[in-house]
């Protein structure tokens, strides 16, 4: 038994708000606890964020809507955009080890997904807003059609702890570049990096009051998604709040872009190239500890190869190394909340009462004492009705299930209420195109996983979206058109 010792060099940080360009704390001075999943240990203290918080911080972004940002010529916008970029990448390191602190993934998944992709995302939206032009229409020798761009306004950005900077800024982006203000809350569990990720913005010439934080639970954030004079909520997370949201933002009209849950498939024919599927899947099955919402947590092989496949994949899933996260060879870390914890922990339990064969883990890691951590699981023997197999569990588990014909697996891919993604491997171009093209799915990967194009749209449909995140998707849903009309 090991008891688990963080080996950051980096001192956690306490979260105030971040209202009009200034640390405030909650009016009423209450905060709550920030523990690091990793090793159980209290890291510091939050702001703990109510109406008043959400209202000083809409008040701000509302009057900051007025001054100079949307108005600033768009070759200094694009500026500060990109010096942004930069300035998370010269406090990478302190910014990866916050993360890994908050979530309890792999030090090395911090710097080289997180923290690396949230200066792109800056990066790449400093670069498109450069480039983006309007639609303009000539009819006969009648009239000019030609429309013009603003920001929508004020925007809640609310997210999800599973990617706490990279989904920050994947819509702080765009949302800055349109030229918006926004109130942000990040998740109640993983508060360090959006904290400052505020100050960044401002270091970089973002003007006070364009970018707000407030902290504090759901109860926070349904105090944005109700405010009057928010114009628009862009919210990254279960798909239980988005109906909540929808259902808060309705009185109101709010303008909603919703990336929900998924529960991804993963569809293997026999002709495959074996080594590169086993790879690919050991990373889209367990990094980050399975808490990735593309993950593809039900994996379905064509029969005659499904003894060999297990076989291999057990192997390689047998040599992940579960442990702390600032070790260099650690594979798995720990789950980001002891609440989330017990919530795989509960889906072990349905599977074992539902007759599932665990290949591997099924339980927590024997070798930590402290921390929660849960080895990766794979599970046979489950049929197509089992919860495990339609329920999200956002954990290092995967279900395995073996199909004989591509009807047959199609039938099971989509029947299911999510669609965010799939892969699909097949050295036959012709059915992996058709599979793919018939799959329910905002996204789906032919021979490979989570490679990304920010220009592409990003998103889910059935329960798991409403509408398109990345280049052009996102620069609309972040701006109001209005059509001119010019009679000649
Ligand atoms: P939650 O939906 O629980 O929380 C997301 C955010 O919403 C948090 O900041 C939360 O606050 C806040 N929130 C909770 N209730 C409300 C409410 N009534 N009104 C407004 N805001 C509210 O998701 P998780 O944090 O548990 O994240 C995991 C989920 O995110 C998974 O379902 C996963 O699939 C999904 N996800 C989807 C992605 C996609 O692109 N489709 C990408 C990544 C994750 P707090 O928790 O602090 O109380």
């Amino acid at each position: 038994m090991q008891t688990t010792e963080t080996k950051s060099k980096v001192k956690p940080i306490n979260c105030s708000h971040y209202i009009n360009g200034k640390y405030v704390p909650s009016t009423n001075g209450k905060t709550f606890e920030n523990v690091n999943p990793a090793t159980e240990e209290v890291l510091g203290t939050v702001a703990e964020g109510g109406k008043e918080e959400v209202d000083e911080a809409v008040k701000a972004a509302k009057k900051a809507l007025k001054g100079e940002w949307a108005n600033m010529p768009v070759r200094k916008r694009s500026a500060i955009l990109r010096k942004i970029g930069d300035l998370i990448l010269e406090r990478q390191d302190e910014l990866a080890a916050l993360e890994t602190l908050d979530t309890g993934k792999p030090l090395w998944l911090s710097t080289s997904v997180d923290t690396d992709r949230a200066a792109y995302n800056f990066h790449f939206f400093a670069d498109y807003m450069t480039t983006v032009g309007n639609e303009s229409y000539q009819q006969d020798d009648i009239a000019i059609h030609y429309a013009v761009r603003r920001p929508t306004g004020v925007v809640g950005l609310i997210n999800p702890w599973n990617l706490p900077l990279l989904l920050m800024t994947w819509k702080l982006a765009p949302a800055l570049a349109a030229g918006n203000t926004v109130v942000m809350k990040p998740s109640e569990v993983t508060p360090m990096t959006a904290t400052i990720l505020a100050e960044i913005c401002t270091e970089a010439g973002v003007p006070d009051g364009v970018v707000n934080m407030v902290h504090g639970f759901g109860e926070t954030g349904a105090a944005i998604t109700s405010h009057e004079d928010v114009d628009a909520v862009a919210f990254t997370g279960e798909t239980i709040t988005g109906s909540a949201i929808m259902k808060s933002a309705a009185p109101t009209l709010k303008k909603l872009s919703f990336e929900l849950g998924g529960k991804n498939p993963n569809v293997i024919f026999a002709d495959a190239n074996l080594d590169d599927t086993i790879a690919t899947t050991l990373k889209s099955s367990f990094i980050n500890q399975g808490e990735v919402c593309l993950c593809g947590s039900r994996i379905y092989v064509e029969r005659s190869i499904y003894d060999e496949f297990l076989d291999k994949f057990v192997a390689k899933t047998k040599e992940l190394k579960v442990g702390d996260p600032f070790n260099e060879d650690t594979n798995v870390g720990a789950l980001v909340s002891e609440e989330h914890y017990n919530k795989v922990l509960s889906y072990l339990d349905i599977a074992k009462e539902e007759g599932g064969t665990f290949l591997t883990g099924g339980k927590t890691a024997d070798n930590m004492d402290k921390g929660f951590y849960v080895e990766p699981t794979i599970i046979t023997g489950l049929g197509k009705d089992s919860r495990c197999v339609r329920e999200e569990i956002f954990g290092p588990v995967v279900t395995v299930i073996p199909f004989d014909t591509e009807e047959e697996v199609m039938e099971q891919v989509n029947d299911t209420h999510y669609g965010l993604s799939a892969s699909v491997w097949s050295s036959d171009i012709k059915r992996a195109t058709r599979v793919a093209s018939q799959i329910e799915a905002g996204m789906v990967w032919i021979n490979t996983w989570f490679l990304r194009d920010l220009r592409t749209p990003f998103g889910g449909m059935k329960h798991s979206g409403i509408g398109r995140e990345g280049g052009a998707h996102s620069f609309d849903f972040y701006s109001e058109l209005t059509n001119i009309t010019v009679k000649l």
